[in-house]
């Protein structure tokens, strides 16, 4: 009888647990990790990082701002104890213009043959093609390009003050941003030119043993959305679960949602399909607009004003955790 009672007791406990699952639209159907201490992420210091890329100008290749955002890049990552290499060559864009490349890759204690890869892209898109005016002018890519950037500084900066096990590499890919603009598209055109540095950089590096890589795109601004994204399902979706899970454990389920949207080509598609190691992207979904992206992408409203620290933070933490919980 005692017996049939505990196990009364149980079913009305695991009755009661899938009500409450079934109940929570944005449901986790994985169990929950045990969340080991992990440091705090800083989104004022992310935001600084946001801005003072912005401060330079537009980073578009071949620029001013693009060389002197870059060298605060490199010496910023460097004085987080970071070693540095660039892949510095040129790469051919539409209409048969050359671009300089400069793919800047941190590396954090690499003798940990565990090791994962963070990345973002660094360079600006160099028109404002989505905007109704001045199409033809680079607008401040605070959130497309810099969100990201930031974020991964924070990151690295959170690093150096507490030392890590495992491996990472910290890849800021650049000319992610220079493809076709929408107002000269040939919408047939299979090489788009999107994407270049990391296409760059997947083709000489076949063979690159990392577990997985996060790539975090349009991370900051207010409202935002990540959805598992279809490249990222398809190719990483267990990593995906894991951060998304992370994510919504630490109360940050209004930013990580759990619908399963359609592929994006960004720089993780290349290093999926090229490299083969599973890459997730966490990127601003959506669904109210036509290219599904957020509202503000490729305008000149993509400035400084648009960037939330909750956002920010909500992915900083969310990497971080994922990254100390290994
Ligand atoms: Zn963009």
């Amino acid at each position: 009888m005692a017996l049939t009672g505990r196990w009364t007791e149980v079913s009305v406990l695991v009755g009661l647990a899938i009500l409450i699952i079934a109940c929570n639209p944005n449901r986790n159907s994985e169990s929950e990790l045990v969340l080991k201490p992990s440091p705090v992420f800083n989104s004022d210091s992310a935001h600084e990082f946001v801005a003072k890329q912005v401060a330079f100008g537009p980073r578009v290749p071949a620029s001013e701002p693009h060389q002197s955002c870059g060298d605060y890049l490199v010496s910023s990552l460097e004085r987080y104890g970071f070693e540095v290499t660039e892949q510095v060559d040129s790469v051919a864009s539409f209409g048969g213009v050359i671009l300089p490349l400069r793919n800047i890759i941190a590396t954090y204690n690499l003798t940990n043959p565990k090791r994962i890869i963070l990345a973002a892209h660094w360079d600006t898109r160099p028109y404002a093609d989505r905007d109704d005016t001045l199409k033809t002018i680079p607008f401040d890519g605070a959130n497309d390009g810099a969100s990201g950037v930031g974020v991964l500084l924070e990151i690295a900066r959170t690093i150096a003050a507490n030392p890590l096990n495992i491996g990472v590499e910290i890849m800021l890919f650049d000319i992610e941003d220079q493809g076709r603009p929408a107002y000269d598209s040939d919408t047939d055109d299979p090489e788009h030119y999107y994407c270049l540095g990391s296409r760059y950089w997947a083709n000489v590096s076949k063979g690159h043993k990392a577990e997985y890589g996060i790539l975090l795109d349009m991370v900051g601004a207010e409202n935002a959305r990540f959805t598992m994204e279809g490249v990222s399902m398809q190719y990483a979706e267990p990593i995906v679960r894991k951060v998304w899970g992370i994510g919504n454990q630490l109360g940050y389920s209004d930013q990580f949602r759990y619908n399963r949207t359609s592929h994006i080509v960004d720089d993780h598609t290349y290093i999926n399909e090229i490299v083969g190691i599973p890459f997730i992207d966490i990127i601003h979904y959506d669904a109210s607009t036509e290219t599904r992206f957020w509202t503000k992408w490729h305008t000149h409203e993509d400035d400084l004003s648009v960037i939330d620290r909750k956002t920010l933070e909500a992915v900083g933490q969310t990497v971080i955790q994922t990254l100390y919980n290994e």
